[in-house]
């Protein structure tokens, strides 16, 4: 096979001194500039590729340092595009090294002659809008400038090293080398004195070589990485055939992956494994030695939640215990600032056995920082380190900087992207700009690109953008801009997506932090490639929502709007339960729809621990009843809060709503006792209200035997368990007793009026639909009897109510009617806090540890409980420990 550098056969810079005229300049010939031009090609337009470099290859023409590999098994980081190629060439091992990639690259430029259109040597300096003939000017620092109608930067997310931010640098008379810049013919390291700055993946891959090699190794450290052992060799059998079993099924598997790789989703969370399953599945990650693998078949909360992602980093820890025999050294590598994956985490050869070798030192920056770079050497706050050589290995301004590197970008009325981008990236998709008409950014800021195998997200990103070009060529559109509207959009659903994981929580280059002055903000999507590519699909079938698209002889056409509204995990259940194709609950009958919920709540994960959950009997109305009680692990008395499930009054019982009442005892602090109150059909209307009544009457009465604090209790409720609730401070006010002390009212039913908007505009897709509630209420109250204040609150007096805090969540047929009753107390004078879920849905808030957006949610109810009570509004102990509950709530 030729070597790309060898075999380069540039297409000259023709019409040099002339402007050179194209459908499209891409800009880039890695990854995906070569794939993008032979897309283009195919699609018919004429295309020129620009790029710096003097051959193909982007990334791995660049990266030439020693033990420079992917860190995704090749298997999987390669074009899959046309089956034949991914037959023709054939990976020599698991992590395949860079000169094979680069032969990889040279192979397919010549397999589909793609080298005859870039201009190889060429750097595009700036870029610039022409209004008048709808075209980008491109000027280049070789040959002619371009004219084309469409620029597709495909300028790479890692490719603009960072500079040192260490003075003195010029002084230095030894070897200077870049990781990101390394000499075509190699460095002899033979018997110098080294020093490597910078422990990334670039660090960690080359350190253990270059100390083979080196008289001396002196690696300065200011961050220690999490890193595992790659145990590369040939492609593990597993994963080879798996692939080979259906080589198409596992490629289009790998496209709706989280990731970009074929792994499932993992369900157990940590504390439902004990420590020796953990283990367990902790020690087969490492053993696989494959990055994917420990990202996301731990255990389900790993990602997101600090506890379960603690655990990881404390094993981790062990392990660097185990091999690097100098404790001080072990204590240095080990990783304490950040998550486990909230900073790439590295594949490693020998990385910390490295440091047993007599002639490696590490320097622990964070003791003892750089002073000076001087002619000799290094010069920290300690010590002075004489060398030869001095290797950067710090990294890239990654995802913006060889974008912004094109200086000006100029699109409408002469608006520059840095100055749009002053504040961090804004973008539509991660591939468009407002104001920027047919500029296309491949794997950009806003995309899941480096939360992924680049390789799934390239080619995606390609397909989008060229079937794009294509359908509008035909349509008859000259430019495509996104609206500012679907990239105010975008920036709020990244913003949200971006508290579902705990990268936010690191200083790394996916937030900007590695490099001074850069604004700061997750950069890459990390919600999944898969539900990426969902989105990007869904902008296409709602014709084009949140683009304007423009031609000399068509109507202007703009769907605008945004394409996420939902919260995005909300957005994930109520595309699971799409898919599962559920029956509609009210065509069950009763006694179905009870066994459904029965079997639907198995699905779910378990609540957390409290202190003890207890069961006993209370009298109701009319009756004996059956109740739940979660009881804090703190030192009582609490105070009570008496809970009514959801359920619309048929469904549901004292332990359907177990997840939630564990939680709110969790974060409030206080004893929960959700009652099992009687059902419709067979106990109609007034059967619940007065059941809530009652028991509430009891639970007070029996506090101190509950363990409770006597005295006023609280009441809650969730959906029709809001309506018994409110309710009952109605009566209790009524019937002289018993005091309640607050009201927690989760999308509580509150009025029996169906034409508000939300039961409009919600009527249906939201799992709580219009005629379920319709069917809720026939089989519960008969019309005669729904202005009654007990079954519809909002018609009764409010005036002297308990203070509230209700719920409302925005994609629910319910919304407007709590807002109304939040809306009505504060009109008499009742202290009413509201809280109004943007995009969540009726059952968002309940569903602990699915949707994790709720948490903040949840978090601000316990605060407003333990107000009610007339605690403080924090929990300590909640407050204290760093899990994002806490910090969620904090954000939140
Ligand atoms: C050491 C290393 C290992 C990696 N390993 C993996 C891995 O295992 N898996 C994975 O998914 N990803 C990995 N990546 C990320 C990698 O960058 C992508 O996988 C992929 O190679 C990116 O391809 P690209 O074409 O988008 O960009 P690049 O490969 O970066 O190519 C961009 C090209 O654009 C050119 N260019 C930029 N600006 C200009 C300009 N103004 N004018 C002209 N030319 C310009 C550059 O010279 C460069 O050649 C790794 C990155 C590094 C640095």
């Amino acid at each position: 096979m030729p070597d790309a550098a060898v075999a380069a056969r540039s297409s000259e810079a023709t019409n040099s001194g002339t402007t050179q005229q194209v459908d499209v300049a891409v800009v880039g010939a890695g990854f995906a500039g070569l794939y993008l031009l032979h897309r283009l090609r195919k699609a018919g337009f004429t295309t020129v590729v620009l790029e710096e470099a003097g051959d193909v290859g982007g990334t791995w023409y660049w990266n030439r340092y020693p033990g420079a590999r992917c860190d995704i098994q090749t298997m999987d980081y390669s074009y899959t595009f046309d089956p034949e190629l991914d037959r023709e060439w054939t990976w020599s091992e698991k992590y395949a090294t860079q000169p094979e990639i680069l032969r990889y690259f040279g192979f397919v430029a010549d397999r589909y002659d793609l080298r005859r259109d870039i201009r190889f040597n060429t750097r595009v300096k700036a870029a610039n809008w022409d209004d008048t003939s709808e075209r980008w000017q491109l000027t280049t620092d070789n040959g002619a400038d371009v004219s084309c109608r469409y620029y597709i930067m495909a300028t790479g997310c890692l490719s603009t090293p960072k500079p040192p931010e260490i003075d003195g640098v010029k002084d230095f008379k030894g070897e200077v080398y870049f990781t990101g810049r390394w000499p075509h013919d190699g460095v002899n390291l033979a018997g110098k004195r080294v020093a490597v700055i910078g422990t990334g993946s670039s660090g960690i891959q080359s350190i253990p070589l270059i100390a083979e090699q080196a008289a001396h190794l002196t690696v300065f450290q200011r961050t220690a990485s999490f890193a595992l052992p790659a145990h590369n060799g040939p492609s593990p059998d597993d994963r080879k055939t798996y692939f080979e079993a259906d080589r198409a099924a596992y490629r289009e598997q790998a496209r709706w992956s989280l990731a970009g790789v074929p792994y499932p989703q993992e369900m157990a969370v940590s504390w439902q494994l004990s420590d020796a399953e953990r283990r367990e599945r902790f020690e087969k990650a490492w053993a696989a030695g494959d990055l994917v693998h420990i990202l996301t078949q731990l255990w389900a909360d790993q990602a997101a939640d600090f506890d379960g992602n603690a655990l990881i980093g404390k094993l981790i820890h062990e392990k660097i215990r185990a091999v690097v025999k100098d404790p001080e050294t072990a204590a240095a590598l080990s990783p304490h600032d950040h998550p486990f994956g909230s900073k790439r985490p590295c594949l490693d050869t020998n990385y910390y056995a490295t440091y047993n070798r007599p002639n490696v030192t590490l320097v622990n920056l964070r003791q003892e920082p750089i002073k000076a770079i001087t002619a000799s050497g290094i010069v920290t706050d300690k010590r002075s380190v004489d060398l030869d050589v001095i290797v950067f290995a710090t990294g890239f301004d990654a995802m913006t900087g060889a974008i912004m590197a094109v200086h000006p970008i100029t699109g409408r009325a002469g608006k520059s992207l840095s100055s749009v981008w002053a504040q961090g990236p804004q973008t539509y998709l991660g591939l468009t700009v407002a104001g920027f008409p047919n500029l296309f950014m491949i794997t950009g800021p806003g995309s899941p690109s480096v939360l992924s195998n680049m390789a799934v997200s390239i080619e995606q990103h390609v397909d989008w953008v060229v079937d794009r070009l294509a359908a509008l060529r035909d349509a008859g559109f000259t430019t495509m801009e996104a609206t500012e509207t679907a990239q105010a959009g975008w920036a709020q659903h990244m913003a949200d997506c971006s508290m579902l994981t705990l990268h936010r929580m690191a200083n790394t280059w996916y937030t900007g932090a590695n490099v001074p002055g850069k604004a700061q903000t997750l950069m890459p999507y990390n919600s999944g490639v898969g539900p990426y590519r969902g989105i990007c699909n869904e902008v296409v079938s709602r014709g084009m929502l949140g683009f304007r698209l423009t031609g000399p002889n068509v109507a202007e056409q703009c769907n605008d709007g945004e394409v996420v509204r939902l919260q995005p995990d909300v957005r994930l259940v109520l595309g699971m339960l799409a898919e599962m194709n559920l029956p509609a609950i009210e065509s069950m009958g009763a006694q179905g729809a009870r066994d459904f919920l029965t079997e639907f709540n198995k699905g779910r994960p378990a609540g957390r621990p409290v202190g003890e959950v207890g069961s006993g009997a209370l009298q109701g109305a009319d009756g004996p009843l059956p109740y739940r009680l979660y009881r804090p692990a703190t030192p009582g008395p609490h105070p009570i809060v008496v809970y009514f499930h959801g359920g619309g009054w048929v469904l549901g019982d004292e332990q359907s709503d177990d997840p939630f009442c564990r939680d709110i005892c969790r974060r409030s602090g206080m004893i929960v006792v959700s009652v099992g109150y009687r059902h419709a059909p067979e106990h109609r209307f007034p059967a619940a209200a007065e059941d809530g009544y009652a028991a509430t009457r009891w639970i007070a009465e029996h506090a101190a035997d509950l363990g409770g604090r006597p005295g006023p209790v609280l009441v809650a409720g969730w959906s029709a368990g809001g309506n018994i609730a409110a309710v009952t401070c109605q009566l209790a006010r009524d019937r002289g007793g018993p005091q309640i002390a607050g009201q927690l009212l989760v999308c509580p039913v509150t009025d029996s009026t169906f034409d508000r908007p939300s039961y409009v505009d919600n009527a249906t897709g939201y799992f709580v639909t219009r005629s379920l509630m319709f069917w809720f209420w026939d089989i519960y109250c008969s019309p005669a009897d729904r202005t009654d204040p007990r079954v519809s609150p909002l018609r009764g007096n409010l005036a002297n109510l308990p203070p509230a805090f209700v719920a409302t969540c925005e994609f629910d047929p319910l919304r407007d009617e709590g807002i109304a009753y939040a809306e009505a107390l504060a009109a008499v004078g009742a202290p009413v806090e509201q809280l109004q879920a943007r995009g969540h849905f009726h059952s968002s808030l309940m569903m602990v540890d699915v949707v994790i957006t709720g948490v903040s949610a949840r978090a601000r109810m316990a605060e407003a409980l333990r107000s009610f009570a007339g605690l403080p509004r924090k929990l300590e102990q909640i407050d204290q420990d760093t899990s994002p509950i806490a910090v969620n709530a904090a954000a939140g």
